[in-house]
């Protein structure tokens, strides 16, 4: 299964954008403070037009024009984007349907094609193609170790309702595998029938692509669905916001069908269904950082095959309506409802959130080859939360939880970071 998206393909839209640089704010009528207006970390941290959506979109016009070549601080450009589509939710309400995201990702994706890709994500995809995860270090072999004496259906075996799918981060992380067992032994808690591909589970590709390694992503994406169609598997579950992402939107855009539902999902329907209540309590004030992925990247791929066309060869439009991803229908409340049915717990909001949160920093691989990047949109985000008053930050992404943790806000103080599953195993 192939498709084909080039950066040829966005020329249209690099002409389109009307320089309005809204791409680098949280939308206007959003802000709450001038301290947390900014949405991009990108442009943020580099404070060069360049780094902004707007200034990528430029960038492509010169590249495809033959302007300036693959050279020089070019690549670096490219490839420290977080991939995290704040740009693309905030331009949406200033332009009507352009795509940043997917240009910034076309660049990545010509950047590798032409062998200009960082060398540490290049060993990951090596790393990926070998031992199917881009964890540095980690092997196949050991993948299944995360459930060792669960007494989890293999469904390479048996069926069940659901197979969880941990992804590589909760599989291989020794200090993230106790998480996946928790979202694995509430689940069951909670009466979801699941079980797990054993040493048939595979890494997502979700990142690859993410990365700009879109053939590695292709590769990857068919083998998964191969694997879990083979086993009969009807809907995934899994607690991994990049997986989620992967499994929902990038499989469904080149042809691969899964029907994908997250843990947090799954499990507020069943405390709402009554099949299981919180017993303790947990007296803490809590913030919640929805991630990239789960949230504006989290919404449902809606096919469309259309052409563009000109009202009054003027006016641009498209027949039939494209579909616009304003980052509105990803996954907010679920988490937060299963915050507010914790007793004692108190949830205080951050300004920047849902489809306007602000990235945890290790999104698009920046943190494989750019820690001071990539640690410095973490300490962005933990400043913010530590503003709230909270005792710690709750997400639901393994990626997010490891970046944010150890990162110092502005005042040099770090703050505790939780799984939402830490709060929900604490709870039951
Ligand atoms: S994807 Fe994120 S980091 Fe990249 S340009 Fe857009 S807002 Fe900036
Ligand atoms: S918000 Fe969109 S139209 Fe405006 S400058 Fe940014 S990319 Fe261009």
């Amino acid at each position: 299964m192939s498709y084909e998206v080039t950066l040829e393909d966005f020329r249209p839209m690099q002409e389109r954008c009307s320089n309005c640089l809204g791409c680098k704010f949280v939308p206007f009528e959003k802000i709450k403070s001038n301290r947390f207006g900014r949405n991009c970390p990108s442009v943020w941290y580099y404070n060069f037009n360049t780094y902004s959506a707007r200034g990528r979109f430029q960038l492509g016009q010169v590249l495809l024009d033959d302007l300036v070549a693959f050279e020089g601080e070019t690549p670096d450009i490219v490839f420290n984007c977080q991939s995290c589509g704040a740009c693309d939710v905030s331009c949406k309400v200033t332009r009507f349907n352009l795509e940043p995201l997917a240009h910034n990702i076309a660049l990545k994706e010509r950047a590798v094609a032409l062998g200009k890709a960082p060398e540490r994500l290049r060993a990951a995809a090596d790393h990926l193609a070998v031992e199917k995860t881009m964890l540095p270090g980690a092997k196949q072999s050991e993948r299944a170790k995360w459930a060792e004496g669960l007494g989890l259906k293999d469904l390479t075996k048996e069926s069940a309702e659901y197979a969880f799918f941990p992804g590589c981060a909760y599989a291989y992380d020794p200090g993230l595998r106790d998480k996946a067992r928790a979202w694995a032994t509430a689940l069951r808690k909670a009466g979801v029938d699941i079980g797990y591909m054993g040493a048939a589970d595979l890494c997502c590709g979700g990142r690859a692509k993410q990365m700009g390694f879109k053939d590695a992503f292709e590769k990857e994406a068919a083998l998964n669905y191969k694997a879990l169609s083979g086993a009969g598997v009807k809907t995934v579950v899994t607690p991994c916001s990049d997986c989620y992402h992967a499994l929902k939107r990038q499989y469904a855009f080149i042809g691969l069908n899964i029907k994908v539902i997250h843990a947090a999902e799954l499990l507020a329907e069943r405390l709402e269904r009554g099949g299981f209540a919180f017993e303790k309590r947990v007296d803490m004030t809590v913030t919640y950082h929805d991630p990239c992925h789960l949230g504006r990247l989290g919404e449902a791929f809606v096919p469309w095959d259309g052409k563009e066309k000109k009202v009054l060869n003027q006016i641009h439009t498209w027949e039939p309506a494209r579909p616009r991803y304003a980052g509105t229908h990803g996954v907010y409340d679920a988490p937060r409802r299963i915050l507010a049915a914790i007793s004692g717990l108190c949830l205080v909001e951050m300004e920047r959130i849902r489809e306007n949160s602000w990235c945890c920093g290790a999104g698009g691989g920046c943190g494989l080859f750019n820690a001071e990047f990539s640690g410095a949109v973490a300490s962005e985000r933990v400043t913010e939360a530590q503003s709230t008053g909270a005792d710690a930050i709750v997400t639901l992404c393994p990626w997010c939880e490891t970046n944010l943790r150890g990162a110092e806000a502005d005042n040099g103080v770090s703050m505790k970071v939780v799984d939402l599953i830490d709060l929900v195993a604490r709870a039951m």
